[in-house]
């Protein structure tokens, strides 16, 4: 370098030693990075340099114009690499060959593909052909050559767009099939070196014609033509787009990898291809991988030809008369073990490596660490820690939260979903895959289900009504909603795959038909649904199964739970529910929602007297009706602690909305005007005055209990009885009595008086000294959390109820977002939807001024979340930061919320 002070833009790598090493990914991007560390670890690497990402961002900065030291540093490298190689670029009698490979911090969609045999002219072509003695092999890589640059550097990376069928690559490769027929030849190979020739000079005419522009000759000029669409390519449509999408600032910018060609395409003793450090598909210890003998760049993935297994142990039913690179070339194949395997300890990970051999020689291009589906990934973390390559942090962080979906619920299988596009999307509300027969309503469910058919049920939106339903359903699909609307809250209760807010559907219950731009669909027909992504295809496509039973699994699980700190508790409504969450690891219930015991299996006789409850008129009539109601919400609760005996259980008092219980159907109507003893005129009228415009924010929650005290009362009666009478059978229940919806300390104040009355009523008629119990609230309006310092003075815990405080916070109305979101997301006003991750900027600081004021107060204060939130990973993570107690999901979503919490330490540490 000619002045010792100018910043380093170029980075040699080759020989002994290179400049770069494996942490500079931000400098070098990912490949380059990858490959200097290679070349330090002592492994054949074809020599070359890295251009850094910082001529990237310095040339969008200047105008497209590159830093003045750029082009002696270039010249410098390219010398050290010609030195290295014992070859020099664009000589005519001893060429050296380039590949121009792209190379951001990680693989990017969008960015220019690699161009091979960069140096190939009519000039540099004799001395190549003098060398090899093989000229069929030299016109092959030149015309490759031009076919390459010409798409990828011409025509994509410079932003042309021609029409459909237009491109320059398919007018060439029509030349190319023109040429065969010409020569009746059936397949590329069939050429001869002389049609190959001829071709080429054919191609430069075509290029010219349909670019506009000569092919260039020059050897140097293919360079920097090719380092240059690189760099436009980072600033091209597909990768701004990709960038937007992933949230990858612009500035990161791109590096760009020249090296030496090395070609696995001179023969049979030549050969290419890709391989793993271990089976990546299910995570099995073995060297898994696949080559082709004489071939070149991406031959192998391209699926051109089938490739052969790498090795006798990675052979199956498909590949077992095929040649193994390990019987082919054995020396070859045990230096590329020894490889894999030194590479894998230096990088304490699976590493996905590719490899070209040049007439037996051996030569690695390219390693990184390597994708994995769940399984898979679950089993290396676990092997990797149990053979001392990784800590027990670090393996908990091998595994993505999203991957543990591939392990509890079923999925569409991935080979199959590749090959076909959705016909429509929506909102992701319950993971995993699942196809069905269409059904319309909820009876239809049940009735086909019973048959034995898989069903799913279509609705323009589901309501407690439909419930069985959408038990019945394997999968459920909502035109509108959003990731809290009914259809979604109970999808994810029960694991149930589940997309919502399909907006583009038009799902008529009465026609039974779905339309959608494109044709229509009626009862019976099969489609299938990816709830993870939100994606609906037609058709029945292929599952595979889940793995909850996994042993890999549980022990995973177990390792997540010994380093979390955060405790983990599930939302449950019902007896069965809370043992189901046991058995997922729960340790404890966040939410139990009372109301529920008034939807479902055997709900009619508590539904009824809930009805009856509700439209009382008199505060006799009301204590009648809940004195019958008593014994079935004691029951209840009495279960629920059973089950869950020696584990905490927060009870919700009673918060719905009053007029959705009020049946719309007469004769359910009459029923309860005779019960209550009035005329149906009277009763239509208690109903009807029931209404509310906004009921999200009307008479309901501590409301409730305020204006009606006799409600908060039988509940906590039959809350603290159940308890006594299971301490008196030698049990251990831990209830905690949590007031939602509340605004204001007095609030809590008034109903306090009622917890400690009914409390010390319960004491003496059992005749017992205590019931171990907390009495909390939900903290779910800005408000409640403005004031925590004084709500604290009464609750010995909040329950950050994020659904509505996100409602709130927002001002989105949770019902009715499937209007607008869609879009929102799409024009990327908001990043998320932030009913599914929470928003921690805005809503984030309210829990933030409420943890802070409710622990100012009362220190030991216990600090939860029971809102969708609580089993999304980076808002589970955000209550770890914050100290929490505990989260609460749904029970499908503890598995996560497990791994999320200790991914939390781990990142932490
Ligand atoms: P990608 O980013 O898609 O992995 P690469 O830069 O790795 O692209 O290039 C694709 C393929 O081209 C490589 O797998 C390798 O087979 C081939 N290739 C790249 N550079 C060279 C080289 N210097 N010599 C031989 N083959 C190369
Ligand atoms: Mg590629
Ligand atoms: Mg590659």
């Amino acid at each position: 370098m000619s002045n010792t002070n100018e910043k380093k833009y170029v980075y040699f790598f080759g020989g002994k030693k290179a400049e770069g090493e494996a942490t500079m990914k931000n400098l070098l991007g990912g490949k380059g990075a990858n490959l200097a560390e290679m070349v330090n670890i002592g492994l054949p690497v074809p020599a070359g340099f890295t251009i850094t990402t910082e001529v990237c961002t310095a040339y969008y900065a200047n105008n497209k114009n590159y830093p003045q030291e750029l082009n002696a540093q270039v010249m410098d490298a390219l010398k050290r690499t010609e030195a290295e190689m014992g070859m020099i670029f664009g000589d005519k009698d001893n060429p050296l060959l380039v590949s121009v490979r792209s190379g951001a911090r990680s693989s990017m969609p969008g960015m220019m593909e690699t161009v091979l045999n960069v140096g190939l002219n009519n000039q540099t072509r004799e001395g190549l052909i003098k060398k090899t003695n093989n000229p069929r092999f030299v016109y092959d890589s030149q015309r490759r050559l031009i076919q390459m640059y010409a798409d990828v550097v011409m025509e994509k990376a410079a932003g042309l767009e021609p029409e459909e069928g237009k491109g320059v690559r398919q007018q060439l490769e029509h030349e190319l099939q023109k040429m065969k027929d010409a020569h009746g030849c059936k397949s590329d190979t069939d050429l001869t070196a002389e049609n190959l020739k001829d071709l080429i000079e054919i191609y430069k005419v075509k290029v010219k014609e349909v670019i506009g522009k000569p092919f260039p000759e020059d050897a140097m000029e293919q360079l920097w033509g090719a380092v240059s669409a690189v760099f436009q390519s980072w600033n091209g449509k597909r990768a701004i787009s990709y960038r937007r999408f992933e949230g990858i600032p612009e500035e990161w910018g791109t590096a760009v990898n020249v090296q030496s060609m090395v070609f696995g395409n001179m023969g049979d003793t030549s050969a290419t291809g890709v391989a793993f450090t271990r089976n990546p598909a299910t995570g099995d210890n073995y060297f898994y991988g696949e080559w082709l003998a004489n071939a070149q760049g991406e031959d192998v993935v391209a699926g051109i030809r089938t490739p052969n297994p790498i090795n006798e142990i990675g052979k199956d039913e498909h590949t077992r008369h095929l040649h193994s690179l390990e019987t082919a070339m054995p020396v070859v194949y045990q230096e590329l073990n020894k490889y894999q395997q030194l590479l894998e300890k230096h990088y304490h990970n699976m590493l996905d490596i590719e490899f070209t051999i040049q007439d037996q020689k051996l030569y690695m291009l390219q390693c990184r660490v390597g994708k994995r589906n769940g399984p898979a990934a679950v089993r290396m973390a676990l092997d990797m820690l149990k053979e001392g390559l990784i800590t027990k942090e670090e393996a908990v962080l091998r595994v993505e939260p999203h991957q543990l979906d591939e392990l509890l619920h079923p999925i569409i299988d991935p080979a199959a979903e590749k090959k076909l596009k959705p016909f429509a999307k929506g909102l992701p509300a319950g993971p995993g895959g699942a196809a069905g027969q269409i059904v319309f309503n909820s009876e239809d469910a049940v009735e086909w289900a019973k048959k034995g058919k898989l069903v799913i049920l279509a609705r323009e939106e589901t309501n407690p009504e439909d419930i069985e339903g959408m038990r019945a359903a394997t999968a459920i699909l909502t035109a509108r909603g959003g990731m809290t609307s009914h259809a979604a809250l109970v999808a994810r209760g029960w694991g149930k795959c589940c997309i919502v807010g399909a907006g583009t559907l038009k799902i008529n219950a009465s026609a039974k038909t779905i339309t959608y731009d494109g044709g229509v669909f009626n009862e019976g027909d099969w489609v299938t649904l990816n709830g993870s992504k939100g994606y609906i295809y037609k058709g029945e496509l292929p599952m595979i199964k889940a793995a909850e039973e996994n042993p890999d699994f549980q022990s995973f699980m177990n390792l997540c739970d010994s380093v979390r700190t955060m405790k983990i508790r599930t939302n449950a409504d019902s007896p069965e529910d809370a043992k189901k969450a046991r058995a997922f690891g729960a340790e404890g219930i966040g939410l139990f929602r009372t109301e529920h015991m008034f939807y479902g299996l055997n709900s009619e006789k508590p539904l009824f007297l809930l009805r009856k409850m509700i439209a009382s008129n008199t505060v006799e009539e009301r204590r009648a009706a809940l004195a019958e109601l008593f014994p079935y919400a004691k029951a209840n609760v009495k279960a629920t602690l059973e089950a869950m005996d020696g584990l905490p259980v927060t009870f919700r008092t009673l918060d719905p909305p009053l007029h959705e219980f009020v049946p719309n159907n007469p004769e359910e109507r009459s029923k309860l005007a005779k019960s209550l003893n009035v005329s149906a005129t009277e009763f239509n009228h208690r109903a009807d005055a029931l209404h509310e415009n906004n009921p999200m924010m009307g008479h309901r929650g501590v409301r409730l209990g305020i204006t009606y005290p006799e409600i908060t009362e039988m509940q906590v009666r039959a809350i603290f009885e159940a308890s006594a009478e299971l301490i008196k059978d030698k049990k251990n229940p831990l209830p905690e009595i949590m007031i939602p919806v509340t605004c204001a300390a007095s609030e809590l104040k008034d109903q306090y008086q009622i917890v400690d009355r009914v409390y010390n009523e319960v004491l003496a008629k059992f005749g017992i000294k205590e019931i171990k119990h907390l009495v909390g609230t939900m903290i779910e309006i800005p408000r409640a959390a403005l004031t925590a310092d004084k709500i604290a003075e009464y609750a010995q815990f909040f329950s950050f109820g994020t659904n509505d405080l996100t409602q709130m916070g927002f001002g989105f109305s949770r019902d009715d977002i499937g209007s607008f979101l869609p879009e929102y997301l799409e024009k990327k006003i908001l990043p998320v939807d932030p009913f599914n991750v929470l928003d921690q900027e805005g809503i984030g600081q309210l829990i933030e001024i409420a943890v802070k004021k409710g622990r100012a107060t009362r220190k030991d204060i216990h600090i939860g979340i029971c809102g969708e939130h609580g089993g999304e990973p980076s808002s589970v993570e955000f209550c770890h930061r914050l100290g929490f107690t505990y989260v609460s999901c749904s029970p499908f979503r503890v598995p996560i919320a497990r791994l999320a919490a200790a991914q939390a330490v781990a990142r932490a540490k």
